[in-house]
């Protein structure tokens, strides 16, 4: 989602971001270390909720744990998760993560989980997956953070030399990434005028999940996703589509991904259970979580939940 809100529309959808973060659910499932799951680390836009932290999930299995998206809040929420007992996002195993594409909302927190579980002592290096433009990325930042790096390897701290150590791989689509827990596989999902941007198939013995990233509604998703367990979408609201003004209405309808939408994408990939995240809400204070799935129920048959931060599914 881009970040060119004007300031009454940013003020409306501050007024109707925290009326919907106020009817905060608790977590959908216990967490069981005997499968794979899916915990929300950060379920937010751009926006600053505070209920709601910057786009980000981990996929746990066999006690490692795979991300996707770095939002801001990324590593606070990883640690509040690992005190409630997913020891798969403690610190020093927070070591690989998948970019979906380069917008801010989906990369502030990427600094920090590039040098926060270094100084706190992870020891590997921090594997890094994305769209060509990640490696310059990463560089920057690794710039950006060159003093910090020297004082706490030279100074008294005398920090390890590797758990700083950040390997960008550029993907451009297909299978990306395989290991004896999980095959990730990249496919390009349309969103706006990026010219890359990923969704993200997760294979596991038990589980296969599908996450949209951000996208306008596309087949890409519903063929990625082909009877998967679980579809991880993206939605805006259509009564926020209605209330909005005509050049608001351009970008969303070329970003994004509506309820209505989005119902015929989930039914076309008969997804087993349909999550929805990086929920938008661009209305007045009707337009909430509770007329969201409303929405979606009146045209969706499947199982359809509304995640929160540190849901876990
Ligand atoms: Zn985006
Ligand atoms: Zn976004």
């Amino acid at each position: 989602m881009n970040n060119n809100i004007t300031s009454s529309r940013l003020a409306l959808v501050a007024a109707v971001t925290m009326t919907a973060g106020a009817s905060a659910l608790p977590a959908q499932v216990k967490y069981d270390s005997t499968k794979t799951q899916i915990v929300f680390l950060g379920t937010g836009t751009p926006f600053p909720d505070p209920q709601r932290a910057g786009p980000s999930l981990a996929i746990v299995v066999n006690g490692a744990s795979y991300i996707v998206d770095a939002g801001p809040g990324i590593v606070r929420r990883a640690r509040q998760a690992a005190m409630s007992g997913v020891a798969a996002l403690k610190q020093p195993n927070l070591k690989r993560v998948f970019i979906t594409h380069l917008h801010s909302d989906h990369t502030l927190g990427l600094p920090d989980l590039m040098y926060t579980p270094w100084v706190i002592h992870r020891l590997d290096p921090l594997e890094v997956y994305g769209p060509p433009g990640i490696a310059a990325m990463v560089h920057h930042i690794q710039e950006a953070y060159k003093e910090d790096n020297d004082i706490r390897i030279n100074g008294l701290e005398r920090q390890d030399t590797t758990g700083n150590v950040i390997n960008a791989h550029e993907v451009t689509g297909g299978i990306i990434y395989k290991d004896k827990n999980v095959t990730v596989t990249a496919f390009p999902v349309p969103h706006g005028s990026w010219k890359y941007s990923f969704g993200y198939k997760f294979q596991t013995a038990d589980r296969t999940i599908v996450v949209s990233g951000d996208t306008r509604p596309s087949d890409n998703v519903s063929s990625a996703c082909n009877g998967c367990d679980v579809l991880v979408h993206e939605v805006y609201t259509e009564q926020g589509y209605q209330q909005s003004d005509s050049s608001w209405r351009q970008y969303i309808r070329s970003f994004h991904t509506s309820t209505k939408e989005l119902a015929e994408v989930a039914t076309k990939g008969r997804a087993r259970l349909l999550i929805l995240t990086h929920q938008m809400w661009f209305g007045d204070s009707t337009d909430t979580e509770t007329s969201m799935l409303a929405e979606l129920h009146k045209l969706y048959r499947g199982r359809v939940v509304s995640a929160h931060d540190l849901d876990i599914f």
